[in-house]
Order: C-alpha cells, then structure tokens, then sequence
C-alpha cells in the first residue's frame, strides 16, 4: 500500500492543455474520487498516475518513489476500466490470475489467491467460465478480481460501473466500498457521476477544464461548495442559482422581495444595488399552502422552525413528479424565465398552475 502524490502535473496534448496545477496528496490507504464533466481531465490525471500517459511536467510519486519516468509495468499500480478488458479466450479463473502468471508467480500460490479472490467477489462458481458467458456484472467483477488479485500498492478505477444497469450498479457500488474497507489498499475513482462520488469517497476532487475546483470530504463540499460550478454539479435535482440585486435589506429577484435573516446578513458583507447570484438547494425549500401568510405548512421539514427566519417567494408551479419517496417540483417565478427546483415530502402534490409561497 501507499500514498500517491501530484506535485503541479500538467499534461498537454500539443496545444490542448488537458489537466494543469494538479496538485495533491492522498494518504496511504484512503478512496478518493476524482469527479468532473466529460472532457475535465478525469482520465488524463489517472492515466498519468497509471504511466499510461506522461506528464509533461511536475512530479508524481507514489510511495516515496518518484515514479514520472517508471513504466507502467514497475509502477505496482492496478487499473480497472469500464470495459472491462478480459481476455475472451481465457477462463475466468486464468483472468483473474493473469497478472501474477506474468510475474511467474508459483503455480499453487496463484491457484489459492484465485480462489480467495473469486470467493470474495462471488465468483468461485463461474471459474471455468469464459468472460462471454457472463453478465455485464460478472464480466466487471472479473476485472475487479485481476485487479485485486495482483494485490497492488494503489488501485486505479475508471468508470468501472458505466456499462452496468442501475441496479446492477448500485450493488456493484456497494460492494466496491465494502471490498475497499476489507482490503484498504490505496483507490482512485473517475467518474462523472456525482452519486458515485459521494457515496464511495472519503475525498471527492471536482475538476473542471482540467483544474481542481475544490478537494474535501463529500459533506464538505456539498454544504459548502467553492465556486458555482461544484455548487450546481453536485446534487439532483441542482442548486438553484436565482440572479438578484440586494436592496433594501433584501434581494431582488425576479420583482419580488426575498428578505433574509438578520444571521445571514450578518454573515455577508452585502452591498446595496448589487448583483448576486443566491444558491438555494431543492430540499431547503418549503411550500406554504396559501401565497401569503404561514398558515399551513405542507413540508413536514424541521416542525420548530421560526418564521423570521424564513424569507417567501410566489411561485407558479409548472411540473409535478411524485417519486415515492419524495416529490418534485419545478416552479416559475411569475413573469420572468426564471425556474426554481423544489424537493418536497411525498405528500405534498400541488397542481400545474398552483401559485404557492
Ligand atoms: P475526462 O476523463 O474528464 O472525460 P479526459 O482526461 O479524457 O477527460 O480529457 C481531457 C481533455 O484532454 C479533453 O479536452 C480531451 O479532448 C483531451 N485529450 C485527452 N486525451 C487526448 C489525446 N490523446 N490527444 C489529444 N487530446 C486529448
């Protein structure tokens, strides 16, 4: 096991500058999730750890090991990628120890680590199965098992859940956290998905255009993201981003007043006749039955709230869709473009036209 290392890499594609100032350390045994829209940089950043790209400039370690000019081969490094890649014509079995064969690891030893392997991901009773008579699922396993079985310093994954269907997905998911707290070994993620990164990270990094936006644990960055690109790419339905003038001790949105509390202001140094952009989330938004007024409360939400604390818009509700569990709510602000996200209790189930406050 060890901790991996990006001391300022950059990597260029001749005049394309794909990842640059990627600078970061993680800590021998921890799961880190590098997240972004297609086209950030994900890839690059874990194929350069991988060797399987070359940095065109700055340092990569891992362990103590300056490792910018090893080759992929000696870089004790496993990579596991969203197709899989198994050998069609070979067993189940001689995939997972395909590795350690290479490395003419003994014969017994490898048979024994196969098993173990196979055992832990479920996969004892298909050993003699070629990759083409398995499910998706099997197949992802397989290469999750040759992964492992190398036992590596560091484990590599690139959307290795994306070929999978959601519910395959979702217990692949979980079972990848559990094989990682059991073995511990060092794990970068890429994924594009935000409910992968923070269900399996203990660190998300969020790249945009090939930069680090922010690193921190996932209930960091979610309550309190750094710029409005982390804001909005992290949690469904999004942030709400309402544009606003502050005035007169409130904001200015759409024509209507949202005042704030007094804490908040407090908080931020609001200047008069200003531009802002106020970021709401969908589940921090309650529903009031009539327009004006607190009367009633739909939203179960925290029952003590107090009302000062609480500033109301009028809103036009434009789409309903009740999930079960929860129901949303896509609501204008009357007369202009402006949308709002609205994540309420499942019993709460206005009607298109509704104007609620
Ligand atoms: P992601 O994994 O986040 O989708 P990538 O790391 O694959 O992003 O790509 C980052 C940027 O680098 C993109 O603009 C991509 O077009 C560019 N890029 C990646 N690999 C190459 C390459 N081999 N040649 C030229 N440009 C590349």
């Amino acid at each position: 096991m060890a901790n991996v290392r990006l001391e300022d890499i950059k990597r260029r594609f001749n005049n394309v500058t794909a990842i640059e100032d990627i600078t970061f350390e993680i800590p021998d045994g921890e799961f880190w999730v590098l997240v972004g829209p297609s086209g950030c940089g994900k890839s690059t950043i874990l194929r350069t750890i991988a060797g399987l790209e070359t940095a065109t400039s700055g340092k990569l370690f891992i362990g103590d090991r300056l490792v910018n000019n090893i080759p992929a081969r000696q870089r004790d490094v496993a990579m596991v990628f969203q197709n899989y890649a198994l050998y069609p014509h070979m067993s189940v079995a001689q995939n997972i120890g395909f590795g350690l064969q290479m490395r003419k690891v003994d014969r017994k030893i490898i048979q024994e680590r196969v098993m173990n392997v196979a055992r832990s991901l479920s996969l004892d009773h298909l050993l003699d199965r070629k990759p083409k008579q398995l499910s998706g699922g099997q197949q992802q396993r397989v290469a999750l098992g040759r992964a492992i079985a190398r036992e590596p310093q560091v484990f590599l994954l690139d959307e290795p859940l994306s070929n999978l269907d959601a519910q395959l997905r979702d217990d692949t998911r979980a079972e990848l956290k559990q094989l990682h707290q059991e073995l511990g070994i060092t794990t970068i993620y890429v994924t594009h998905d935000q409910v992968e990164a923070m269900t399996l990270a203990d660190k998300i990094v969020v790249l945009n255009r090939g930069r680090i936006q922010q690193i921190g644990d996932p209930q960091t960055i979610y309550a309190s993201p750094a710029n409005q690109m982390v804001a909005t790419f992290l949690g469904s339905p999004p942030m709400n981003i309402l544009p606003a003038i502050y005035h007169n001790n409130g904001f200015d949105v759409s024509g209507q007043l949202l005042t704030i509390p007094a804490v908040v202001k407090e908080k931020l140094q609001l200047r008069q006749e200003h531009s802002y952009d106020l970021g709401i989330r969908p589940e921090h938004i309650f529903i009031n039955e009539r327009p004006s007024g607190f009367t009633v409360a739909y939203n179960a939400g925290s029952p003590n709230r107090q009302e000062e604390n609480e500033s109301q818009l009028i809103v036009e509700v434009k789409v309903v869709e009740p999930l079960g569990r929860e129901t949303l709510i896509r609501a204008g602000l009357p007369g202009s473009a402006v949308v709002l996200n609205i994540q309420v209790g499942a019993d709460v189930r206005p009607r298109p036209g509704d104007r609620l406050s």
